[in-house]
């Protein structure tokens, strides 16, 4: 498209274009429901024949217009909004998976992500296989069943800071018939768009850096609008069947490959779990999306430097962040994030679990706190937090040493970090 916008023109005016003596800014549509002329009018809605609202348990136009953002964001067709990013990856499993399927995701993902499909969604009935972000074309084919409907990973892993081969995933996804469904929350479209690599579906939590303030909880989907359900009919019955709740609707059939994912997720999901963002929380997420992309330069900027830091330490075991040379992930993220990946890094310090918690315990600038992804730099201890419940050995076995720290550097001044950091490390 001649006239395609670049990212940072879509972050500031995406979705929404006023008209003649219309607000400047999104309108916050702050009803719950909507009124119609006939019973006739609201029927077309209910039968899914026309588009248009009546509850916003299912649908709100700030919701669709901040959607609409994030669509022409991650160059999909179709997107929705979610009350968190764990609706959001919940319901893009969901849509595609039930009882008796099975999904292979990746290992290196979000521990809550990881819970949601490892306990809440085996008891559904869906199975999982993990395997590692590091896989190799092989490794990876072995892991499908006849019954897999989906591959899930995360373009970088919160909080192992792996980068995902997407197109060696999407590959390997399209080869068994299933979409690849990526969760770009660390990167965001500013830094990838996983559609364009051969992603067929992408999530966030948009509590991240996409709102960046600390605000409002959130998630999103986006579909890229290329999968051929259709092609792939008797894996997909619940997009390619008759839905009896909506008159028989076929979804693939009646919107398409563009809209059929989406206009699913809503019409059932949506529906039945009401997962919805509230429209207040969409219009702060879009104020963050309007300076998104200034922000992430900054976020990289800070964390690069930082990084850079932390290598040279001597009190230092390892760093994990793609942006340094020596990193494991340097060339994927040179790949797929030529442009900077994103302010989280990790790294354990040399010692025990003790010289964690007094490294913590003396940073002054950086806050403690299980966010990350904020304007505000913040870091946690995992050992110390999140997985608290670990013994030493069962840390290690999870990848997760307990002098592990993840730190995500905010858009204040690097020098201010790295002298804060370099207190706090001369004090153990
Ligand atoms: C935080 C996070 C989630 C969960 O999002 P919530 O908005 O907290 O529900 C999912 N994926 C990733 C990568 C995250 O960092």
């Amino acid at each position: 498209m001649a006239n395609k916008k670049r990212i940072e023109t879509v972050c500031v005016q995406g979705g929404y274009t006023p008209k003649n003596g219309e607000p400047r800014q999104i309108p916050i549509y702050q009803s719950t429901t909507f009124k119609y002329d006939t019973s006739e009018d609201m029927g077309k809605l209910f039968d899914l024949e026309a588009s248009g609202y009546f509850y916003t348990r299912l649908q709100n136009p700030t919701n669709d217009l901040v959607a609409a953002k994030l669509c022409e964001l991650e160059g999909g067709t179709a997107a929705m909004l979610t009350s968190s990013g764990q609706a959001a990856n919940f319901f893009s499993i969901f849509n595609v998976a039930t009882a008796g399927d099975h999904v292979v995701a990746s290992s290196a993902i979000y521990g809550g992500t990881f819970n949601l499909f490892n306990v809440t969604m085996r008891k559904m009935g869906i199975d999982f296989t993990f395997v590692s972000p590091d896989v190799t074309e092989e490794e990876l084919n072995a892991a499908f069943k006849p019954n897999t409907k989906a591959l899930f990973g995360e373009t970088i892993a919160n909080p192992a800071c792996s980068v995902l081969d997407i197109e060696l995933f999407a590959k390997v996804a399209h080869s068994h018939g299933v979409p690849l469904i990526i969760d770009n929350t660390f990167a965001t479209p500013v830094n990838c768009r996983p559609i364009e690599w051969g992603a067929d579906i992408v999530t966030h939590s948009t509590t991240k850096y996409i709102d960046g303030h600390g605000v409002s909880v959130g998630g999103a989907i986006i579909d890229g609008g290329k999968f051929d359900w259709l092609a792939h009919a008797d894996k997909f019955p619940g997009l390619t069947t008759p839905d009896d709740s909506y008159h028989g609707i076929v979804y693939a059939e009646k919107f398409g490959k563009e809209g059929a994912f989406i206009t699913k997720a809503t019409a059932q999901l949506m529906r039945d779990f009401g997962s919805i963002q509230s429209p207040q929380h969409a219009f702060y997420i879009n104020l963050g999306l309007e300076s998104l992309h200034v922000r992430m330069k900054r976020h990289c900027e800070n964390a690069q430097k930082v990084a850079e830091f932390l290598e040279k330490s001597d009190k230092v075991e390892w760093v994990r962040y793609c942006g340094l040379k020596n990193d494991k992930y340097y060339a994927l993220g040179q790949k797929y994030l030529p442009n900077g990946s994103c302010g989280v890094i990790s790294f354990a310090l040399k010692g025990d679990r003790k010289t964690a918690e007094t490294f913590m315990k003396n940073l002054k600038v950086a806050a403690i706190e299980t966010h990350v992804a904020d304007a505000r730099t913040c870091c946690l201890h995992p050992a110390n937090a999140t997985h608290r419940q670990l013994t030493d050995a069962q840390l290690e076995a999870a990848g997760i040493p307990p002098t592990l720290i993840r730190y995500s550097c905010g858009i204040e001044n690097a020098e201010d970090l790295i002298a804060d950091i370099a207190d706090a490390l001369n004090k153990i």
